[in-house]
């Protein structure tokens, strides 16, 4: 009897996608959370594409990917992989495999490497295959190339003015998310928070997608850089916030969230909900921002330069370059932040991280987040930026686990910093947030210590606060910014802030 069919290898191959084609087919995408998905929406709409959200992965698509794919592949992938398995399974019941290959095609950001993302289409295929939908097309798209021209076929075309919308979509969803889970913990009114917020992401999916067109090259970059019209909309999203009332003397332990990128992105079952989660049990969540990836990989191309100081001798040149992008970019993101009263948080200098990294993780180990696991959670530490960090580290990363390593040797110089690391795995949820949960427990308790300290220190007390607050509406509004004044959490820096103003 015959056990195996031998077949030589072939790669996939998609069809093209034909420019003919947009108007009749869908593109498929996902990955990031909701809020940058449905405004990246809206940049695909308006560069004349029909394109569609996949729903967040949940569990069954955990267990889809596993089936279908690679058993022994990080989580990551077998979530994805399984979710857009089971979304064409499900609209192949409903239409037929044959429509559902013409109807869709699925856009992914792909890589080389060092990790498991360098072979993401692999999985995917094997998955195609094992569903037999090997006619479906999917296409990789290089996460390092501003203009990659139109890819297979001339369907959609990577090209400046679509690049330089997606980034500013990035943006604008980062400075948003930060300033939603600095309110909500907060909120007095149960849910209004999340109302806003469902309000500010559809307006601001309107604005992307009525993008004037400014040419194809530098007409789109120059565009975008000068413009006022994401400031003036966010400012807009600024007065939605207004209307919210927070109740900023709660004391809450501040959690930062670091770990692989899809899953510190993602809000659902890909890491258990651990954001909602956080939020139930009292804590305030420090959300992980695209935008420092970005970051991260142009200060990844500052590296590779630096490798030819002394060689090449136009290297330096190129290194200033990329530092100054890497300058705009910040000044973008600020210009953002700034519409938004500077509520949302500064991003990390990467080349501190890199500096406080360098002891214990070797700057040039790239794969998933490199450094910047071990970076961060020392920036955070050093800056009084959160009481904890959770990672979150997929079952089978190779660079989450060398980071899990690393952080042994951080913890040992710094033991009081509070770190939970959590192995997600997708179906081992009780483990994970029973293992937080403990640290969570100190993180409260330092909050808690932090508070009365200040109170001490000011002579102050709640109540006190409290009528100082009410006779100052004003300060109790979401919009309302408190300065940051070298203590950690939202209750306690209140308080200083109060006794500045109070003039103790
Ligand atoms: S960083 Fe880890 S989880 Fe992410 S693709 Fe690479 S191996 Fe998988």
């Amino acid at each position: 009897m015959e056990t195996a069919t031998l077949q030589p290898y072939r790669a996939y191959t998609p069809r093209p996608f034909t420019k003919e084609e947009r108007d009749h087919v869908t593109i498929l995408f996902g990955g990031l959370h909701w809020r940058a998905e449905r405004v990246l929406q809206g940049v695909f709409e308006n560069r004349g594409y029909k394109a569609q959200v996949l729903p967040t992965a949940t569990k069954e698509d955990l267990l889809t990917g596993r089936e279908l794919a690679d058993i022994g592949q990080c989580c990551p992938t077998s979530f994805t992989t399984g979710n857009l398995a089971n979304f064409l399974r499900s609209e192949a019941k409903r239409i037929g495999k044959d429509e559902v290959a013409k109807k869709y095609v699925y856009f992914t950001a792909g890589s080389c490497g060092a990790c498991r993302f360098g072979q993401y289409h692999q999985s995917y295929e094997l998955a195609l295959r094992n569903t037999g939908m090997e006619s479906f097309r999917l296409f990789l798209l290089a996460q390092d190339r501003m203009d990659q021209g139109a890819t297979t076929g001339d369907g959609l075309e990577m090209n400046i003015p679509f690049t330089t919308g997606a980034v500013w979509a990035v943006l604008c969803t980062d400075v948003l998310q930060d300033l939603e889970y600095q309110v909500r913990p907060y909120e007095v009114i149960p849910g209004q928070t999340d109302q806003i917020v469902k309000e500010s992401v559809e307006y601001l999916y309107d604005i992307f997608r009525n993008r004037p067109d400014r040419g194809k090259k530098w007409g789109a970059i120059l565009w975008h850089l000068t413009t006022d019209s994401f400031v003036k909309a966010l400012r807009e999203v600024s007065k939605k916030f207004e209307r919210i009332e927070v109740d900023r003397l709660q004391v809450k332990p501040i959690v930062k969230i670091t770990g692989e990128f899809y899953l510190q992105t993602v809000e659902g079952d890909p890491n258990y909900n651990i954001h909602r989660w956080l939020e139930s049990e009292g804590a305030e969540v420090y959300p992980a921002a695209v935008a420092v990836w970005l970051d991260y990989w142009m200060r990844w191309y500052v590296q590779g330069f630096e490798d030819y100081l002394g060689i090449d001798k136009s290297v330096r040149l190129k290194i200033a370059a990329v530092k100054s992008l890497q300058k705009l970019f910040r000044w973008t993101y600020n210009r953002l932040r700034a519409a938004l009263g500077y509520i949302p948080r500064e991003m990390p200098d990467q080349y501190e991280m890199r500096r406080l990294a360098s002891p214990y993780f070797h700057s040039r180990l790239s794969g998933g987040e490199g450094d910047m696991l071990v970076g961060k959670a020392l920036w955070a530490y050093h800056h009084k930026k959160a009481h904890m960090t959770c990672e979150l580290s997929p079952y089978s990363c190779m660079p989450n686990t060398m980071s899990l390593g690393a952080m042994a040797g951080v913890l040992g110089k710094y033991p009081d910093l509070l770190y939970a690391p959590l192995e997600i795995k997708g179906d081992a949820e009780v483990h994970a947030l029973s293992r937080c949960q403990m640290i969570l427990t100190e993180a409260k308790k330092r909050a808690q210590h932090e508070y009365e300290m200040v109170l001490h220190r000011t002579g102050l007390t709640t109540e006190k606060a409290r009528s100082y607050l009410d006779a100052h509406p004003e300060m109790k509004k979401a919009t309302y910014r408190v300065p940051h004044d070298g203590v950690v959490g939202c209750a306690a820096n209140l308080i200083l802030h109060l006794a500045h103003r109070s003039g103790r």
